[in-house]
């Protein structure tokens, strides 16, 4: 199927810059081909965290390509405003390449799945 959007496996190839300015996690999840990127921006400990989740919906490209956008402005904006920021711009990546809204499990998106192994395992 052909995308208007570059694919995830291209936006990954971001990640060499990306780390500029995050420290970048690739978070394996079970069954799935794809690592999901996890990009955090330690200010000091005191601050205040936020965390967004974006790209849950795969037919809903917008945010996740904003992120791979603006990474370096969103950087500059947890540094301005002083917040510790914890990041996963593309929590689906299995709809996000296949402009589906859940992902191959039916869920919307990885990450759930990604803790839901953690917490069937004994
Ligand atoms: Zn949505």
């Amino acid at each position: 199927m052909k995308l208007a959007h570059p694919t995830y496996q291209q936006l990954l190839k971001d990640v060499p810059n990306i780390k500029k300015y995050f420290t970048v996690e690739l978070l394996n999840v079970p069954g799935e081909k794809h690592k999901l990127i996890k990009c955090i921006k330690h200010i000091f400990a005191d601050a205040p965290l936020l965390m967004i989740m974006a790209g849950c919906h795969g037919e809903e490209p917008a945010p996740p390509l904003a992120f791979f956008k603006n990474y370096q402005r969103i950087a500059e904006a947890a540094e301005t405003h002083r917040v510790n920021l914890v990041l996963y711009p593309l929590v689906n990546p299995w709809g996000f390449s296949r402009n589906k809204r859940l992902n191959r499990l039916g869920f919307w998106n990885s990450l759930i799945c990604r803790a839901r192994s953690f917490y069937t395992r004994p």
